[in-house]
């Protein structure tokens, strides 16, 4: 089967990072026999410079025909000065409207091999850790285009008293939910739902509803906390989780405290999903797929920028959108190879197991070792 990804390098790191993910893409495509068409796209600073607009037209347009897009980075202090609707940033934005996503997947995974880059105690980190090993893997599902964030606002007449409104209608929770037991499907089948539902009724909906979906997936484990609770869980024990999902807000505040857990931005990926294309349902929702990292300016261009969470985004999308789940665990077998191996770009190195024996290398000879790996393995 082919697939077409809409590349989208970005600014900054980005263009460096994205190059490492697509030729370990080329590299699954030969193992497996897929085939991976790239169409590459302008967004951000560099699109601001050639056109004028961070998001043009015929980027949004030509990226709705593919099947999926992968993002570096957007932004720079080229363009810091711009005003709010025409800075780099606005391009994900628009992304995110024109492509229809709305579930946002951010897996935060300590992997033993950076386990000192973690802030945690090591009994802490034991406690609870059903998954019999010293890091953590979880995933939060984060609704992203409802909720507090787009309800109504505003100030009263005297400017005494301010107010945002926290709405959500069913359809909004039930699609989010969908993603989220979808993903725990494949993964350990644990889903815990988070909410406020002591005190709020958008969360009492919430409840209600995945109380009523959990039928639907007996086979998945579902649990609920409240998110005060759930804060408090992350830190005592995170390996407790599998799939987290909740609201826009709690999950902006819960996927960066579970990030910072993990201690390096570099190894961070995520996925933005929005419901399978009616052309395309076979192969999963369209989605970004995208490091959380920035365009680290400071870095930019100097061969230095960690390329895993990019390499690592790319896996969720053959797994997310391609439904290539093999592959996806091949591509994240090799990360775990090259890491094993002692190799660390410079933003994770010294802090692991392999202190003595790390090998520090830079972008592209971090790609070209996970590229082999990936060759290697069995
Ligand atoms: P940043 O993530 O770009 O950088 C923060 C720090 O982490 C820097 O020291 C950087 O060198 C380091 N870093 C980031 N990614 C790394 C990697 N892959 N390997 C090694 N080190 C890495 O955040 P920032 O400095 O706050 O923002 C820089 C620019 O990126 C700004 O213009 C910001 O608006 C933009 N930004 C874009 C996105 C996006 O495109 N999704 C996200 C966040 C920030």
């Amino acid at each position: 089967m082919n697939y077409s990804i809409a590349l989208v390098p970005g600014d900054g790191i980005g263009p460096d990072v994205v190059t490492q993910a697509t030729e370990v893409l080329d590299a699954v495509g030969d193992k497996f026999g897929r085939t991976f068409n790239y169409v590459e796209l302008e967004a951000g600073g560099c699109a601001i410079d050639h056109t004028g607009e961070p998001l043009p037209p015929e980027t949004l347009e030509a990226a709705k025909q593919c099947d999926a897009l992968l993002l570096g980075a957007v932004g720079g202090p080229k363009w810091e000065t711009l005003p709010g609707n025409l800075r780099p940033e606005r391009a994900l934005l628009g992304l995110r409207a024109g492509l229809e996503v709305y579930a946002n997947l951010r897996p935060a995974v300590l992997l033993p091999q950076l386990r000192s880059a973690c802030p945690l105690k090591d009994e802490v980190l034991a406690a609870g850790n059903l998954q019999g090993t010293d890091g953590f893997d979880l995933l939060i599902v984060r609704e992203l285009t409802g909720g507090i964030y787009f309800g109504k606002q505003g100030r009263s007449d005297d400017g005494n008293s301010a107010f945002d409104t926290e709405t959500y209608s069913k359809g909004e929770i039930e699609r989010v939910l969908r993603t989220a037991y979808a993903a725990a499907e494949v993964r350990r089948k644990k889903l815990c739902m988070v909410d406020k539902a002591n005190v709020l009724e958008s969360s009492r909906l919430w409840r209600e509803l995945t109380q009523a979906l959990s039928r639907e997936y007996p086979h998945i484990e579902t649990s609920y906390l409240y998110v005060d609770n759930c804060a408090m869980q992350l830190v005592r024990s995170p390996g407790q989780f599998d799939v987290i999902v909740t609201s826009n807000l709690f999950g902006d505040i819960l996927s960066d405290e579970a990030a910072v857990l993990t201690g390096s931005i570099g190894m961070l990926a995520s996925a933005s999903l929005g419901a399978p294309a009616s052309s395309l349902a076979q192969k999963g929702p369209r989605g970004i797929y995208e490091p959380i990292h920035g365009s680290a300016p400071d870095i930019a261009g100097r061969d230095i920028a960690n390329p895993l969470a990019a390499i690592l985004s790319a896996a969720m999308m053959l797994r997310y959108s391609f439904g290539l789940e093999k592959e996806a665990l091949a591509v994240e077998a090799a990360v775990n190879a090259v890491l094993d191996a002692g190799l660390r770009t410079q933003d994770i190195a010294g802090r692991g197991d392999h202190a003595g024996n790390e090998k520090v290398v830079g972008t592209r000879k971090m790609g070209a070792a996970v590229l082999e790996a990936l060759i290697n393995e069995a």
